[in-house]
Parts: structure tokens; C-alpha cells; sequence
């Protein structure tokens, strides 16, 4: 069961993220995207940035890569409404999808720490180099460390690739599969061994 001050506080931190005029990002969103899913969830994954799909959604992986992932959740059996919270390193879309700046993931951070202590997950997705480089330091990179748990917010944290990766280049989709299975064997060890999933 969800407190209620858990609940508040996260509409409190939902209110203060959506007020949020920090960066140059303010002038040319449409929405500010805070994330979404289970608000108790057991996994956090984490993004780069909303693109226009989501930009003008206000939702989180909701173009291509937003529906790439969510066939992968759901051949690992986890859905948004249940295992997963899902939200990015910039909530706000930088224009044309460039990367987000050092500047604009230096301010947007403090707000992922305080969803990821307020939501508690048991484990974090990295999706792709930013969310990589943003959460365990610049000088990880993808190609070297997807596949193996790290440590971030004192928390096991697995990168993978991004799911626009494995658009631009569906060889990676092979290996990405081999990262999924392990998150799930970890899930199935950590927090519930009974989880059912059809393809793993
Ligand atoms: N890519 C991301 O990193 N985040 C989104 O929300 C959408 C696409």
C-alpha cells in the first residue's frame, strides 16, 4: 500500500518539475515531462530526453523508441502500470533532439535524484550513453559497460542501449536481448522469483 505522504510528496515534486524555468529548454517545449508508471515501482528506467512524439504528448517513449521498448518490456513481462517507472535525464526536449548540454543535465539531475529517493526502486535500466554518462560518470562508455550491474544511487543499475540504437542498427538487438534476460534473472532473484514472463 502507498502512504498518503508518498503520494504527496510526489505530486509536490510532480508540481515543482512542471513550474521548472531553469534551463533555455523552457522557451521552446511544449510540456515538461515528468515520467510515468507504478510510483512504487521496482525498477526505474531512465532515458535522455523526450523527443517531439513525447514533447508534444507530455509522456514519456511514446514515438519508435517508446514502442520498441515497450515490446521488450513485454517479452520480459514487465509493463509500466506494474514494474516500471519511466523517465528521462532532461525532461524538457531539446530542440531538433540534439543531445541534451552538460548545463541542461547539471540543472535537470537534482529532480531524477529526488524521483529515484521518492519512488525507492529496487534496481535502475540506463538507457543509452547519456543516461550512462549522467548517472555513473563521463568516462563510461555503452559500448563497454552495458550488460553489467553498476552502482548508482546506491542502487544496482544496468545500461543497455538506447532503443534508437537498436533502431539505427538492429545487429544490436541481439546482444541488447542477452542484457534483458539477465535483468530479468536479477529481478527474479531480487524482488519477486514468482515473476512470469512468456520469452525469458
Ligand atoms: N528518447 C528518450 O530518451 N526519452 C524519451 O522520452 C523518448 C525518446
Amino acid at each position: 500500500m502507498m502512504s498518503s505522504s508518498h503520494t504527496i510528496q510526489l505530486d509536490e515534486l510532480r508540481k515543482e518539475i512542471l513550474r521548472c524555468r531553469q534551463c533555455g529548454l523552457t522557451r521552446t517545449r511544449q510540456h515538461v515531462i515528468f515520467g510515468e508508471g507504478n510510483e512504487q515501482a521496482p525498477i526505474m528506467v531512465i532515458g535522455e530526453a523526450p523527443g517531439r512524439d513525447e514533447d508534444r504528448e507530455g509522456r514519456p517513449f511514446v514515438g519508435r523508441s517508446g514502442q520498441l521498448f515497450d515490446k521488450i518490456c513485454d517479452a520480459c513481462g514487465f509493463t509500466r502500470q506494474q514494474h516500471i517507472f519511466i523517465s528521462n535525464i532532461v525532461k524538457c526536449r531539446p530542440p531538433d533532439n540534439r543531445t541534451p548540454t552538460r548545463q541542461e543535465t547539471e540543472v535537470c539531475l537534482p529532480w531524477l535524484i529526488r524521483q529515484i529517493e521518492l519512488i525507492d526502486p529496487k534496481m535502475l535500466i540506463l538507457l543509452g550513453a547519456t543516461a550512462l554518462r549522467t548517472m555513473a560518470g563521463p568516462n563510461y562508455r555503452i559500448t563497454r559497460v552495458r550488460g553489467t550491474w553498476l552502482k548508482v544511487c546506491d542502487r544496482p543499475a544496468m545500461p543497455v542501449y538506447h532503443p534508437a540504437a537498436l533502431l539505427r542498427n538492429p545487429a544490436l538487438k541481439r546482444e541488447t536481448w542477452e542484457d534483458y534476460k539477465n535483468i530479468v534473472a536479477t529481478y527474479r532473484e531480487w524482488v519477486d522469483r514468482h515473476h512470469y514472463s512468456a520469452h525469458v
